[in-house]
């Protein structure tokens, strides 16, 4: 087949994130048509090419990558097509090339995106929870307390929240979703576009109670439905509540944890409390 050269610059090529068929027809002529490949990993890389009939020149580049390295890159886009590929998916969405496309771009050198498949948009396209607003949030800490803490930061989110999960650490987030944002919908999509695909819905406890039972494989992506409207308690209860809470704790305390409970405005009920207590 007649493969002439693509004009110099930089091609951001997206790759299936499983199902070898999900290879766009655009993805592949870049690929062939390209003058080199920047990938993540060779050997990963190596295998989809050698599946797609390929045989390129490959460069490793992440974003770690030595400034020389990266310059080499650069100079390399400026007289030549350079196709930046990842393991799998759309390269930059948690995977190397932000510092690439950055640099390239303050340079004037042309950036292309050849789009194609991202877990991310597979799951929330499947997942059955609203997709009007949603806010994508890379993994999650690994640290538990850092973990909870990013979640504690997100609960006020008006938006389906998006994470990225591994297999082993599914169970931990779910432990910690059950307790930081109670009552949510949740979904975990696992092993998009392969033969195990799966997408199963719940409340953060009841898939906890199945995944610690049947401990998970593969590639997951959680997802976390947006807060629950919560309808306006009405005055003598809140009342009655930051009472209570007074008994027992600071008036600063009280009204943080009477907030927090109605999603209402903590300085409100701090006035509210320092009325309540004269
Ligand atoms: N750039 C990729 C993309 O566009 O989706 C994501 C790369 S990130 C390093 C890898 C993570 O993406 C996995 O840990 C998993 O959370 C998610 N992922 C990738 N492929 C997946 C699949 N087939 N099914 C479910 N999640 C997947």
């Amino acid at each position: 087949m007649d493969t002439p050269p693509l004009a110099p610059g930089l091609y951001i090529v997206a790759t299936p994130i499983g199902n070898l068929g999900d290879v766009t027809r655009r993805a592949l002529e870049t690929l062939e048509r390209c003058s080199v490949i920047a990938c993540e990993d060779t050997r990963v890389t190596g295998k989809l090419l050698n599946l797609l009939g390929l045989h390129k020149v490959m460069r490793r580049y992440d974003d770690h990558a030595s400034d020389a390295a990266r310059e080499a890159l650069l100079s390399e886009m400026a007289q030549n097509s350079v196709a930046l590929v990842s393991d799998a998916g759309t390269p930059l969405i948690s995977d190397p090339g932000y510092k690439l496309v950055r640099e390239a771009r303050a340079r004037g050198i042309a950036v292309t995106s050849v789009p194609g498949p991202s877990a991310l948009v597979v799951a929330l396209s499947m997942a059955g929870l609203p997709t009007d607003r949603f806010m994508f949030a890379g993994f999650l800490p690994s640290k538990d307390k850092a973990r909870r803490d990013v979640l504690t930061e997100l609960a006020a989110v008006p938006a389906t929240l998006v994470f990225y999960e591994t297999g082993p650490r599914l169970v931990a987030s779910l432990e910690a979703l059950a307790e930081c944002l109670p009552g949510r919908e949740v979904a975990v999509a696992r092993e998009l576009t392969k033969l195990h695909e799966e997408c199963r819905s719940g409340s953060a406890q009841e898939l906890l109670a199945h995944y610690s039972e049947h401990p998970p494989k593969g590639e997951i992506v959680l997802l976390v439905g947006p807060p629950l409207a919560q309808e306006a308690p009405d005055d003598d209860v809140i009342e009655a509540e930051l009472r209570n809470a007074l008994a027992e704790m600071s008036t600063s305390q009280a009204a943080g944890k009477v907030a927090k409970a109605h999603g209402l405005d903590r300085k409100t009920l701090y006035a509210l409390a320092m009325t309540l207590k004269s």
